[in-house]
């Protein structure tokens, strides 16, 4: 039994489950395994029932699209891999789609790369779509644009995608589903003595090795796991490894089914704030009238009529300070506008943003969620 930490699920607000192929698609036949995915549906229903928001990160596209194709067995090259998922994500896409729709529930395909995670200016973009599908009401399905990842641009798992997700929408819980019930000092299969781990709070040397160990099961081996625990963990989002086979798996977490938690150290918002105040170099400054400054204190977004002066030469999504009509620095954060643009809208109403840039964009030139008041 996993006690408190069973709990973590049902409290937060938003959630990824990252669902492997193995627990999606049977491997002898390469067809979904359709009561599963049904008690998975029903139970990412229920979550949503309770007004917890859901990112799905679905593997599956490449076992669909093999059977399809009817590919020999064994590894794939990479470019047979690839033909494979451009055949099975739309079956994947569809399954997910019509599996949601029995319970009123609308999926969104969304498909990434390592690039869209790792570019600010991309990040800032996938993530606003996310949150913009979370705000209405929709389950992104997500999964790696594995037709045009290639081997140095891809993720090559899904763990780490989820993870990266994760972290980009500020999610609370991070659920991986696959064949294996969480993290064991040794591989089970092949050592007797290896114990079962129910709870990491920090991912020491000698986990490191405990995975490494435990050998790779499927794609996303223990080591993925753990790599994607890390990218969750500094993010302040707690993540459970847990055995995707059970009907209704995450109905099982909940009512403490064997599971390893990973348990974050600290919120994501602080997690995010921390990054955008410390691990950034600003590329830029903003100045701002007493009015904005009054504003960022109270804790609203700032808007480009209350920017005085654009400084350097930053791209759209970098690290900017934000300095007080004295010239001190009062906070830092992302800037949605690259500096030549950002020149074009200062002092002007969010109204006249399209006219001036001849493209409609966002209000804010630093929303508050990417905003980071610097103690004076
Ligand atoms: N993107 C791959 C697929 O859909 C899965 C990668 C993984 O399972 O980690 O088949």
């Amino acid at each position: 039994m996993c006690g408190w930490m069973a709990q973590l699920l049902p409290a937060a607000r938003r959630i990824v489950v990252k669902i492997g192929s193995s627990t999606l698609v049977d491997a002898a036949s390469g067809a979904l395994r359709q009561a599963w995915f049904e008690s998975f549906a029903a139970d990412v229903a229920r979550l949503r029932a309770r007004g917890q928001e859901v990112l799905l990160v679905s593997s599956g596209a490449i076992a669909l699209g093999r059977a399809g194709l009817k590919l020999a067995a064994g590894p794939l090259k990479l470019d047979e891999a690839q033909a494979a998922a451009a055949v099975g994500q739309i079956a994947l896409a569809r399954a997910w789609s019509e599996g949601l729709a029995g319970h009123d529930i609308r999926v969104a395909q969304v498909l990434l790369t390592l690039s869209d995670t790792e570019s600010r200016r991309r990040y800032l973009n996938a993530r606003s779509t996310l949150m913009t599908l979370l705000g209405l009401g929709v389950v992104p399905v997500i999964n790696e644009n594995d037709t045009v990842a290639t081997e140095e641009i891809r993720f090559g798992d899904n763990d780490r995608l989820a993870a990266r997700v994760a972290s980009m929408c500020d999610a609370d819980c991070l659920v991986l589903l696959s064949d294996i019930d969480g993290l064991y000092s040794a591989d089970p299969r092949l050592d007797a003595t290896a114990r079962f781990i129910p709870e990491v709070t920090a991912l020491t040397p000698e986990l490191e090795a405990a995975a490494a160990g435990a050998g790779e099961l499927g794609s996303g081996g223990m080591k993925t796991k753990l790599m994607a625990a890390r990218i969750a963990m500094d993010a302040g989002v707690h993540m459970v490894i847990a055995n995707g086979a059970t009907l209704a798996p995450l109905e099982a977490i909940e009512r403490g089914a064997r599971a390893t938690w990973f348990v974050a150290p600290t919120t994501p918002t602080a997690a995010r704030k921390k990054w955008i105040a410390g691990a950034l170099a600003p590329a830029g400054a903003l100045s701002i009238d007493t009015g904005a400054a009054n504003a960022l204190q109270s804790g609203k977004s700032l808007l480009p009529a209350g920017v005085t002066h654009v400084e350097g030469g930053f791209g759209r999504g970098d690290c900017v300070r934000v300095l007080n009509a004295e010239g001190d620095e009062i906070a830092r954060g992302l800037v949605a506008y690259d500096a030549q643009e950002a020149r074009l809208i200062q002092g002007k109403r969010s109204v006249e943003i399209a006219a001036l840039l001849g493209h409609a964009g966002r209000a804010e030139i630093i929303h508050r969620g990417d905003l980071v008041l610097v103690r004076t």
